[in-house]
């Protein structure tokens, strides 16, 4: 059930309305949008008789028939934009452009990439200290150590860090170094790590699982959502099919069905969903086209010695490629990206000991 506030409703009229739903052990989630204040209310099974009709502020109450609520227009309207604090967003006007190697596999490694993805006018750096792989004898990530040089690559270029937690346990330290919280394709139904994600306060990144619906998917996000963390961004990356030219079959087509159906913004990834090199910037370009609010592409300095994802990894050269060519189509869509940094120049010197950030922002 979805209680739409009148578009003049007090604050007061609001909280009263979310104490009515909390006091009956339901729980209130009050979505602002730019029209109206909507409350969505979940832990109920079916319908329930609360008598906020009558309550001051309220405009209707309606009977969401869709099984996710949160994460759909009916509660809000307007596009999510997920904000940070040097004013990088996702989902705003300025596409998002997340980019780095698939692994953290060394100080040096992420330190000669990050210096030319920062370049070419990345605002989120990309790298896994976590790695989900198929083989437990592949290299699995530097675990806390790959973290703490993440946030040196923050300190010293201003990237925001995107990186993986692929279990509760990682999630408490991803949490502490990361800005943004990736939970994988192979984790997407791993629901206590959704509601454990749903409690953090940092954003998350959720990628598609790579035999997911389109219901899956969002199903997926509500979970976060209905635990009070409402910064989700989605991710699609590519689904199995029979289609073996490709790691996996990259599903363009999910954007504007994402965004028919939910606010939140979509990213896409060309890199898990074709798998090699010389197809990521043509579905970089497809991908920006079709709408997506951003792209997450695997670079690397040295692709042939990378530990993971080396066939898929763009050399640093091709992604300043890329860059050129997805600004003139963001062009065309009336949306930005972050320019050329022509005069970069690091922030600082790196310093040699990183303290973890604080979780609350
Ligand atoms: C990754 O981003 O490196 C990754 C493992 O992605 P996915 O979960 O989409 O396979
Ligand atoms: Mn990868």
């Amino acid at each position: 059930m979805l209680v739409v506030m009148q578009a003049h409703a007090t604050e007061e009229q609001v909280r009263a309305v979310c104490e009515r739903i909390d006091a009956a052990g339901y729980r209130a989630h009050a979505i602002p949008g730019a029209e109206r204040t909507a409350i969505g209310i979940t832990g109920n099974r079916g319908e329930v008789e609360l008598g906020v009709e009558e309550m001051p502020g309220v405009a209707e109450v309606i009977r969401v028939t869709k099984p996710y609520k949160l994460v759909s227009r009916d509660v809000k309207q307007e596009n999510t934009v997920v904000r940070f604090n040097n004013s990088a967003t996702i989902g705003g006007h300025e596409l998002a452009v997340i980019a780095g190697p698939c692994a953290v596999e060394s100080r040096e490694q992420v330190f000669a990439i990050a210096e030319r993805v920062h370049r070419a006018g990345a605002q989120f750096f990309r790298g896994g200290a976590y790695k989900p792989r198929t083989s437990p004898y592949t290299f699995q990530g530097l675990g806390e150590e790959g973290l703490r040089i993440m946030a040196e690559i923050r300190d010293r270029f201003g990237m925001k860090i995107v990186t993986e937690a692929i279990d509760n346990e990682s999630l408490e330290l991803v949490e502490q170094y990361a800005d943004v919280i990736q939970i994988g394709a192979r984790n997407m139904q791993n629901f206590s790590l959704l509601k454990r994600a749903g409690r953090t306060k940092k954003p998350v990144l959720l990628k598609r699982g790579m035999s997911a619906t389109l219901e899956e998917f969002l199903m997926a996000a509500e979970y976060i959502m209905s635990e009070g963390n409402y910064r989700v961004v989605l991710c699609e990356r590519g689904v199995r099919t029979f289609a073996d030219h490709t790691r996996n079959t990259l599903d363009l087509s999910v954007v504007p069905a994402v965004q028919r159906l939910s606010h939140l913004p979509i990213v896409v990834d060309p890199s898990h969903g074709t798998g090699k090199r010389n197809k990521v910037t043509p579905l970089s370009r497809a991908a920006v086209a079709v709408g997506a609010d951003g792209l997450i592409v695997e670079v690397h300095n040295q692709p042939d010695k990378a530990l993971s994802d080396g066939m898929q990894s763009l050399y640093p050269e091709q992604f300043e490629e890329l860059m050129a060519q997805v600004r003139q189509i963001a062009a065309v869509l009336g949306r930005t990206i972050f320019p050329i940094r022509a005069d970069a120049h690091v922030l600082t010197s790196a310093p040699t000991q990183v303290s973890p950030q604080p979780v609350a922002q």
